[in-house]
């Protein structure tokens, strides 16, 4: 990135400005000006400069007001500020340190001098803006670390990890607020003689379809999630059974009825999805017991001929 070097000069008195502004421009620095303190407010916000050289004795607002206000703005807090001071006073000095102030250069200052510390300044605030840019994409990877490791890479949807962290932490609060939560896990039937006739890929965009008719079909407070392999499971918050059972019959149908992209006239049955269904607290008060109740049921609408959802015992 090309490193700006704007600086803002600020003085009540023309002719400093022009003084500051003739050194500094022969440095090549970016410089523009402010008259006064609420001018200068309004170029530090408009310039973004990489550094303040601020007088100190100014009507209406003076330089250690300025300094303070810019200090105490997160967006503009690591903008180093010069005090330009007239007099040689340590009471001063010590105003403008409380004042935020990175450095202090007393009137009339020597060209020599005012050009190391701006430079020495510019160096901190580039620094610093690239140390800035570099937490800003750590922490973009570290997002995007934390949202590939609860993604499920083929459909999209949370992965196990996900579900039951979610699952734990739901069932928390469940308990705490007395509330209900339904799991619904999900296989599909003869998945294997699918993929045998159709092939991976085709099994492949199969269950990517079935995680879009899932995700589309529950409220954004639920969850769904590719449980492994052909299961999926959903998370259904502040849901009693019954129309959880109503949720899980809806996919059921919609499964059936749904064409997929790659089904085969080969096929002869349709795709279809078994389900079981367990509710917290009556089926089970935690993730184990819950999930294992959800999974028994699965179990028997497979033994009862698939395509079929189980909810009770
Ligand atoms: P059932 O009705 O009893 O569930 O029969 P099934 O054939 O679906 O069950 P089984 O457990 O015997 O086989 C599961 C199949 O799911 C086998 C495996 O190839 C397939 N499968 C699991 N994960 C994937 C995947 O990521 N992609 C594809 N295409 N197939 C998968
Ligand atoms: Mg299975
Ligand atoms: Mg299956």
């Amino acid at each position: 990135m090309l490193k700006s070097n704007t600086i803002l000069v600020v003085d009540d008195v023309p002719v400093n400005i022009q003084l500051l502004v003739t050194y500094l421009s022969a440095e090549g620095y970016n410089v523009v000006s402010a008259k006064d303190g609420h001018d200068a407010m309004k170029a530090v916000k408009e310039h973004q400069p990489d550094l303040v050289l601020l007088d100190v004795m100014m009507p209406k607002m003076n330089g250690f007001e300025v300094c303070e206000a810019i200090k105490s703005d997160d967006a503009t807090k690591f903008i180093p500020v010069i005090l330009v001071t007239a007099l040689n006073e340590p009471e001063d000095k010590v105003k403008g340190m409380e004042a935020g102030a990175d450095d202090f250069l007393t009137k009339p200052f020597n060209k020599l001098e005012l050009l190391v510390r701006v430079r020495s300044l510019l160096r901190i605030k580039h620094l610093h803006d690239e140390l800035q840019e570099k937490v800003i994409e750590l922490l973009r990877t570290k997002e995007e670390l934390r949202h590939l490791s609860i993604t499920d890479g083929l459909t999209g949807l949370y992965n196990y990890r996900h579900f039951k962290e979610h699952l734990l932490q739901e069932l928390n609060r469940a308990q705490r607020h007395k509330l209900n939560i339904s799991v619904v896990m999900i296989d599909i039937d003869h998945f294997k003689q699918y993929n045998d006739k159709n092939g991976h890929p085709a099994g492949d965009l199969v269950l990517k379809e079935i995680a879009y008719l899932l995700k589309a079909n529950i409220r954004n407070i639920d969850l769904a999630a590719r449980y492994g392999g052909e299961e999926f499971s959903l998370i259904l918050i502040e849901t009693d059974k019954s129309p959880a059972g109503i949720v899980a019959e809806k996919i059921r149908k919609l499964v059936e009825g749904h064409g997929f992209a790659c089904e085969s006239a080969q096929l002869d049955s349709k795709l279809t999805i078994s389900t079981g269904v367990a509710t917290f607290p009556e089926d089970g008060e935690d993730f184990d017991t819950l999930v294992s109740q959800a999974d028994q049921r699965l179990y028997r609408a497979k033994e009862a001929g698939r395509n079929l959802i189980f909810v009770d015992s």
